[in-house]
Order: C-alpha cells, then sequence, then structure tokens
C-alpha cells in the first residue's frame, strides 16, 4: 500500500524509509506521508477527474494511458491503477501505434462504438 505522495505530480508509492526524491517526476524534496486509508480516496479523486478529461474528447475517444496521463495531469502510474480498479473504464482490444493499451469510459464506449461493432455485438449475442 503506497504510503507517501509527491505534492508535485500526485504519484503514489510505497517506501520503507523517508523518500529523498518522486520516484516518478524525480522532484526532490517534494514527498509527504499519506495515510494508508486515503489512497482510495485518491483514486476516486484521479477517477474523476480522468472521466472529466475523456468528456473532452470528441471523435477520438480511445487513449492510451500516456495520453490520459498527459492531459488529466495524473502520473501513468496512477492512471493504470484507476482504469484498473473502477468498472467505469473498458480497455479496447485495438492498440495505437506505439503498441500502446488504449481505454475509455463505459459511457464513451457506449455512445461511440461503430454501427458494425453494435450490429456485430447483437448478432454475437444472438448465436450464444
Ligand atoms: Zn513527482
Amino acid at each position: 500500500m503506497p504510503n507517501f505522495k509527491c505534492t508535485k505530480c500526485g504519484y503514489l508509492f510505497e517506501s520503507d524509509n523517508d523518500p529523498l526524491k518522486c520516484p516518478d517526476c524525480g522532484l526532490k524534496g517534494s514527498i509527504i506521508e499519506v495515510p494508508i486509508e486515503s489512497e482510495e480516496a485518491e483514486l476516486i479523486k484521479d477517477k474523476q477527474i480522468i472521466i472529466q478529461t475523456f468528456n473532452k474528447f470528441k471523435k477520438d475517444y480511445l487513449k492510451s494511458v500516456k495520453d490520459i496521463s498527459q492531459e488529466a495531469g495524473i502520473p501513468s502510474a496512477n492512471v493504470l491503477k484507476v482504469m484498473m480498479s473502477f468498472d467505469d473504464f473498458v480497455q479496447s482490444s485495438d492498440r495505437d501505434s506505439s503498441g500502446d493499451l488504449l481505454f475509455t469510459t463505459k459511457e464513451k464506449f457506449r455512445e461511440n462504438a461503430t454501427f458494425t461493432k453494435k450490429l456485430f455485438g447483437a448478432f454475437k449475442n444472438r448465436i450464444d
């Protein structure tokens, strides 16, 4: 369980000693200790920011962790944790040009899934 947080980038991590710098952004002297119970609260906060970020995207609704991280201003490690911890998000079977995994919100997926995919989904449900 993470017990430290970077005050600059928000990265949450675990350490037995007092860390001197952030393992993610490398900023020195920016680390604060966080109560272990607050990890869930931090993730919920990050989740809300990520959903707001997705709501800004129009056509291009599938995003890599790197893209989400940049747009939302949240470290990649935290973005991935949010994607894996909440069922508000879905992982696409497609990958981007660099081979990175793509994610979207369930809501965006329903809005944007192409007609073909929806049709195929309906057909698949019928034969299952
Ligand atoms: Zn940092």
